[in-house]
């Protein structure tokens, strides 16, 4: 057979659709893959439910329904004093992956050199190289996982034209602070750079921190792409709901990729979350705090094991570093070992690195009800003699 795609031809299956199908086998409590096991706000799923009844369930307008539009320019003010028009700076997307998707292709041209942060999400570069940009790829390190301001700058000083920057960072839990976003701000200022910024994880911010856009910065607010997802806003996470805002001369390209990559998103569904991204403020603090109370009791729970535990300040995700168990192997082996032995699964952190990775990290999820978070806890204890 003729050669298929020189990118996707040879590329395996993504962890998290991996770890999962290992999960279901198994019988295991599935902490790998980032997802809530209570579905969100029930108001809100009665407002998807009452559009899908009361209609139109026909194609919306390619930007998305009004109705969301405005609502997302609204969130964008409310909770960072962004002035957005909803009617030529907004987009509604499937979901935060197919923004990225049509962000990337709108922004990118082929031989362009992106710079990227690893760990990383693994749908970034396989959509870097579809496009025939060049991924460079900045590695941040544990614990602190901070920005090596000289090599973004040695970057763009030699013709690097855009970044992407996930904060709140998965899976590492990183909360880019305000130095580094000034930093990075002036930078790519300074050498006419633009910024997609993979925000969904903006209101999973822990320990009384708060998320800053870097759209926010100033200079940043005409060349960055700002990223959203209501899957992680409302534990909806199957919604596949996303958006991007950003200036309409950079959100018109994206708009195009956009249009041919799935042109619009279900109606019904963009209704629930106009509806629910009009919560009051408690709805918000409420999602961070009752987020932290599991990050805590997951990370206590497996620190009392014998897991070096890493701090996270955002997103679903601890890192853990299994090495003070005594096991012998790779983070994917160590992965496959307790979802198939102890039953509870997890995603090895080298998942999420195109280069040399660390191979004692697994990345648990703590988005569970604590009865499940503790009989998970339970499980490993008792397979790893600390019960
Ligand atoms: N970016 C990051 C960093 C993610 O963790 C995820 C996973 N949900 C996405 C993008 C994709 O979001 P969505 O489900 O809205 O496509
Ligand atoms: N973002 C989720 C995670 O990191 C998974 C999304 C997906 O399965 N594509 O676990």
């Amino acid at each position: 057979m003729k050669d298929m795609s020189r990118v996707f031809g040879s590329l395996g299956t993504t962890i998290f659709e991996v770890m999962s199908g290992l999960a279901r086998e198994a019988g295991a409590i599935n902490l790998g893959q980032g997802f809530p096991d209570i579905d969100g706000p029930e108001d809100v799923r009665r407002a998807a439910a009452e559009a899908t009844i009361d209609g139109p369930n026909q194609y919306p307008s390619m930007m998305g329904i009004p109705e969301l539009r405005q609502a997302i320019a609204r969130h964008n003010g409310r909770f960072y004093g962004l002035d957005v028009d909803w009617q030529r700076e907004v987009l509604v997307t499937s979901g935060a992956t197919e923004a990225l998707g049509a962000a990337l292709m709108g922004v990118l041209n082929p031989g362009d050199r992106v710079i990227l942060f690893e760990p990383l999400y693994d749908s970034y570069i396989p959509i870097c190289r579809l496009i025939g940009a060049e991924p460079l790829v900045v590695t941040l390190s544990p614990p602190d996982w901070s920005v090596p301001m000289d090599v973004v700058a040695a970057h763009l000083a030699e013709g690097a034209r855009s970044i992407l920057i996930n904060s709140p960072m998965n899976p590492c839990g990183k909360v880019f602070d305000a130095a580094e976003l000034d930093a990075l701000a002036a930078l790519l200022v300074r050498h006419d750079a633009v910024a997609v910024c993979d925000e969904v994880y903006e209101h999973l911010v822990f320990d009384g921190r708060q998320h800053a856009p870097l759209m926010a910065r100033p200079g940043m607010r005409e060349r960055t792409a700002r990223i959203g997802s209501a899957g992680k806003i409302f534990s909806l996470t199957g919604w596949k709901v996303g958006w991007v805002t950003a200036a309409p001369a950079l959100l018109q390209p994206i708009t195009k990729a956009h249009q041919f990559l799935t042109f619009t998103t279900a109606p019904n569904l963009q209704r629930g979350v106009a509806f629910g991204l009009a919560k009051d403020d408690g709805y918000f603090l409420g999602l961070a705090a009752d987020q932290q109370a599991k990050r805590d009791r997951l990370s206590h729970g497996l620190a009392r094991i014998g897991f070096q535990v890493l701090p996270s300040g955002g997103t679903y995700f601890i890192s853990a570093d299994f090495r003070p168990l005594g096991f012998n192997g790779t983070d994917e082996d160590f992965c496959r070992h307790i979802t198939t032995e102890a039953k509870v699964a997890a995603v090895p952190v080298s998942a999420f690195y195109a280069g040399e990775a660390p191979r004692h990290l697994a990345r648990f999820c703590f988005c569970k009800r604590d009865e499940v978070l503790d009989e998970a806890v339970e499980r490993l204890a008792r397979h790893f003699g600390r019960g």
